[in-house]
């Protein structure tokens, strides 16, 4: 991957930025879609389909099913506006929808929160030695557990 001009959204800002990505997907950004990646985008650790049908429900005052917002989660999700957590079973929303990286994330066993980090060296290593037991189109994903500063303090 060449160097970039690497940019970390948030609020607003992250917003249109993930409209920009799903329309230039040829997807529509819908209410009902905005309404899931706000509420996604608004969790501080990874959030479950369920957590975010409870969330856009209260926000909406009407019953969303979790279903229909697992097949937006889906979408986010091969459109890079969102990122599977996969020990944790949850996603969140990817600060840098416009530009692709296997994501790193530092996931604390105490609290739940998520750091999330982009070192392309290190996932291109992965992905040659993962070609060279001749897997091809690797996808790494890499997820390191442990305790995280706030929790170390406490
Ligand atoms: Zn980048
Ligand atoms: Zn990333
Ligand atoms: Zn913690």
């Amino acid at each position: 991957m060449t160097r970039h001009d690497h940019q970390l959204h948030q609020g607003e800002d992250l917003r249109n930025a993930a409209r920009d990505r799903l329309t230039s997907e040829g997807e529509q950004w819908t209410d009902m879609r905005a309404a899931v990646f706000e509420s996604l985008a608004g969790f501080e650790k990874p959030a479950s389909a369920y957590d975010i049908a409870e969330a856009v429900s209260k926000a909406q005052g009407r019953r969303v099913a979790a279903n229909s917002v697992y097949r937006i989660l889906d979408l986010f999700v091969s459109a890079n506006l969102a990122r599977r957590v996969e020990s944790a079973n949850a996603y969140v929303a990817n600060a840098h929808p416009d530009c692709l990286h296997d994501c790193i994330f530092l996931i604390c066993d105490q609290c739940g929160q998520t750091v999330h980090i982009d070192d392309d060296t290190l996932t291109s290593g992965v992905r040659d030695a993962a070609r060279n037991a001749g897997f091809s189109a690797p996808r790494p994903v890499i997820e390191v557990r442990g305790t995280c500063a706030d929790c170390d303090d406490a």
